[in-house]
């Protein structure tokens, strides 16, 4: 039987807010324990919670970005459980009316692109941080993230494959990112997902019994796991088990998943409309507002790097992840309007020291100016490609022109023929023995000859030149 996956992910962003979603203690992160605190975040009897704006009109960035209906009235909720780093004993939440519901993305995976539906887009208040020392008797609760916003996006279940899955996440990852509503931190925690998956035969119609992932800190740890998962399922199914409802941990060290907690044991929050909130109500001036001041999405600008610039949809991709790289290509082509050797530039050479320096492209030590004037200097054939990766290493260490450097060290491509052909002449004489096996047949070692005179030249030969005159005189 041929088995196919359903998977939803409900994922968690924290909102990059000065201030809490209840009061204003600061949202800062890595401040000393509970110095970011205060009576409404700490719960204490009596303190009333205040709305802050700047929250909803986060939210309802986000709903526009992700097609969403926004609702013109939607509901406080309390969320009642226990446990220390919660001291109200409930969360702020929203239940049966979210602010925002029934929209969808588009991802693409292998080429072909899906639509992902979105359930719903809700706001609610974080939980505080509980850190256990093995070495000591005690558990430490900070409460700075008490009260942080959040909010929760849950997905239809329409994705079929940990690649959809992943694609999703990322798109959601890029778009928070673009709006600026969330610094996308997965690490710290300020970007987080559970992943809901289960099993059914292909072409069928109901759904299985799902099991719900969590602990999945990195986009790789979410296809990692869920491939986990539909083995583990599947397994089941075919030893003629069934799949039970449960709550299931990552654990990233052994490459498996344990289940946490059954259905049985889950918590009944026992929801209700929190008394001390009045309905939030939006007036569609307001949504209209803030749908003025959206920046081009990344999925629509990578559609357009691919239909204004000719990008192959893998660049274009990578090229739109972020708003900054965007920027920076962008700005690459305006002075060097050759966009896939641009692209191919940034994606193998830039990104590339990026990575190792840990950098992000707004701190790149090459400005965008200085790699077109690298790229038009390899255009104009005043360097070699080979030689541009060495003063590409040159500016991102000293940030100085590439015209300097190649002027300084003396870099400039020998396209001169005569001089070149002086070269060769040596080098064949040099050379007796090869020149005699090559002209018996050994074709392959014109690569020896070339090597030899980028050598002799240290790699500023042309070497288109460098060829046709080896071939040349080869022949004689
Ligand atoms: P809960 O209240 O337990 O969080 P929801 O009904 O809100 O459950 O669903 C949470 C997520 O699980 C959603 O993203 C939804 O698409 C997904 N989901 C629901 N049922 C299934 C299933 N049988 N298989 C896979 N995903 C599912
Ligand atoms: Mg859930
Ligand atoms: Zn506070």
């Amino acid at each position: 039987m041929e088995f196919e996956p359903v998977i939803g992910l409900e994922i968690h962003a924290q909102l990059k807010t000065n201030t809490k979603i209840f009061c204003g203690c600061s949202t800062s992160f890595g401040a000393p324990p509970n110095t970011h605190t205060c009576p409404v975040c700490l719960g204490m009897p009596g303190v009333l919670p205040v709305l802050n704006k700047k929250v909803v009109e986060y939210t309802i960035r986000m709903a526009i970005a992700t097609n969403c209906k926004v609702e013109r009235r939607s509901r406080w909720a309390r969320k009642n459980y226990f446990y220390p780093d919660l001291p109200k004993g409930y969360q702020i939440s929203q239940y049966e009316l979210p602010v925002a519901q029934f929209g969808y993305i588009d991802i693409e995976t292998d080429g072909s692109r899906k639509r992902i539906g979105i359930t719903r887009i809700h706001m609610e208040e974080d939980a505080g941080k509980l850190t256990h020392d093995p070495d000591r008797p005690f558990s430490m609760v900070d409460f700075n993230r008490t009260g942080v916003p959040l909010i929760e996006i849950v997905s239809e279940p329409d994705i079929r494959s940990p690649e959809e899955a992943g694609a999703y996440l990322r798109q959601l990852h890029s778009i928070v990112r673009y709006i600026g509503i969330s610094d996308g931190n997965m690490e710290e925690g300020s970007f987080r997902c559970d992943a809901n998956i289960s099993i059914r035969p292909k072409g069928a119609e109901r759904l299985g019994t799902r099991s719900e992932l969590k602990n999945l800190n990195s986009f790789k740890h979410v296809e990692k796991a869920l491939y986990y998962e539909i083995n583990r399922q599947k397994e089941i199914i075919i030893d003629g088990g069934r799949v039970v409802q449960e709550t299931r941990l990552w654990n990233p060290d052994k490459n498996i998943t344990t289940s946490m907690r059954s259905k049985e044991e889950a918590h009944d929050y026992r929801y209700f409309p929190d008394p001390d909130l009045l309905p939030l109500v939006v007036d569609n001036e307001w949504i209209d507002a803030l749908k003025k001041t959206l920046p081009e999405l990344p999925d629509r600008k990578k559609n357009r790097f691919i239909s204004e610039f000719n990008l192959p949809s893998s660049d274009a991709e990578i090229m739109s992840s972020s708003r900054e790289l965007a920027d920076y290509f962008e700005e690459c082509i305006k002075e060097f309007p050759k966009p896939k050797q641009v692209s191919n530039w940034i994606m193998g050479e830039l990104l590339g020291l990026l990575n190792a320096e840990g950098k992000t492209i707004d701190r790149s030590p090459i400005s965008s100016s200085n790699l077109a004037r690298l790229l038009k200097l390899i255009d104009k054939g005043i360097i070699s490609g080979k030689i541009a990766k060495t003063v590409f290493e040159d500016m991102a260490n000293t940030g100085r022109h590439p015209e300097e450097i190649v002027e300084k060290k003396g870099l400039v491509q020998v396209t001169d023929v005569s001089a070149i052909e002086e070269v060769v002449s040596q080098i064949l004489a040099d050379n007796l023995k090869e020149v005699e096996g090559y002209r018996k047949g050994k074709k392959k070692l014109i690569g020896f000859f070339v090597g030899q005179v980028m050598k002799e030249t240290k790699g500023k030969a042309n070497p288109k030149i460098v060829n046709e005159i080896l071939k040349d005189k080869l022949a004689e």
